[in-house]
């Protein structure tokens, strides 16, 4: 039987024709350098173009290249989900962009803080890089307020590019969870992570596949699948109104013992406005509060998760 591959590339790819080949170039030589057998996963998400039919040129020109052909355009995280979850490496998983802004040059790099003990590298995009305005500005954003609202933490510029070892990518792979934002579950699960600065480079040829607005519906998602802050809003907004009724009450009360004219009416009425308001949003918070629950419940992530002892990192 043929040896199973030490390490696996994992590239997840959407109308990328033009940048398949020059990749695939770069991840060979990336890989000689591992002096270990090495895989390339393609995973095509249903691409409209030519890129499954050159992918299929290099696998049948070389063993180490298998794809994998989506049925339709599942999105960037479904694919990478898709990869992960064929990866045969027995060591490591490294999951890189197929359009070239990840530069697979770093990957040995990646793999030496891997036998050093790392169980995630997590490359970490620097200032110097070739990144557009709007994605510098979009993409900052987006970190800072995931992890203003979430709990789980990611270091900002931390895409997809990454090293992870096997049992991580086990341990991502047995989440049961449906909607995976795989950005920020590599982070949840835990074990040993190593950050590591990279310059990201242009992409190769083509356009971006995520628009401003496809990157707002990305982010959303992450968030809402990482925090039920949002759902705990009425809580916050029952404290406000309530604040408000104490203070109405203080001028209410100065007012009369100082002997001033107070439109008759007004007082009750305010009052009654403000209780109303305060005791519908208590109970819309404490309903939240549920809902969170269940959502929580209904993701179905472990409760924890065993870092096993390696014996070898050869
Ligand atoms: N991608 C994908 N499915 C999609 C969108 C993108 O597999 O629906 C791939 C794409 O081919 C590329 C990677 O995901 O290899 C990142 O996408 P892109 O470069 O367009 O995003 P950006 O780098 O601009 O964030
Ligand atoms: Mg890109």
């Amino acid at each position: 039987m043929e040896q199973a591959p030490k390490y696996s590339f994992v590239l997840p790819v959407y109308n990328e024709a033009e940048n398949v080949e020059p990749m695939m170039e770069r991840l060979a030589t990336a890989g000689a350098k591992l002096d270990a057998p090495f895989e390339v996963v393609w995973v095509n998400d249903g691409s409209t173009d030519a890129t499954e039919a050159i992918l299929e040129k290099i696998a049948a020109a070389q063993s180490n290249v298998r794809t994998l052909h989506l049925s339709r355009n599942f999105g960037h995280m479904a694919a990478l989900c898709a990869g992960l979850e064929s990866a045969r490496a027995t060591h490591a998983v490294i999951t890189l962009d197929g359009d070239g802004q990840h530069p697979p040059e770093r990957i040995p790099e990646m793999v030496r803080l891997w036998q050093e003990g790392a169980d995630i590298v997590q490359t970490v995009r620097s200032d110097s890089g070739d990144l557009g305005p709007t994605k510098r500005v979009t993409s900052r954003w987006f970190y800072k307020v995931f992890n203003v609202l979430a709990d789980t933490d990611i270091p900002e510029g931390a895409a997809d590019f990454r090293l992870l070892d096997r049992e991580v990518v086990d341990a991502l792979n047995n989440l049961p969870e449906r909607a995976r934002f795989v950005r920020g579950l590599v982070h949840w699960v835990g074990f040993n992570k190593v950050l590591l600065p990279y310059a990201p480079e242009s992409r190769l040829s083509g356009e971006t596949k995520y628009s401003l607005l496809r990157m707002m519906a990305f982010a959303l998602s992450g968030i809402t699948s990482f925090s039920v802050r949002p759902l705990r809003l009425a809580f916050v907004l029952t404290l406000l109104v309530v604040a408000l009724v104490v203070v109405y009450l203080g001028y209410v009360l100065v007012a009369m013992s100082s002997g001033k004219y107070l439109t008759p009416g007004w007082t009750s009425t305010m009052f009654i406005i403000l209780l109303l308001g305060a005791a519908q949003l208590l109970v819309i918070g404490i309903a939240s509060e549920y809902l969170a629950r269940m959502y929580v419940e209904q993701k179905q992530r472990p409760v924890y998760i065993v870092r096993k002892r390696k014996t070898s990192r050869e």
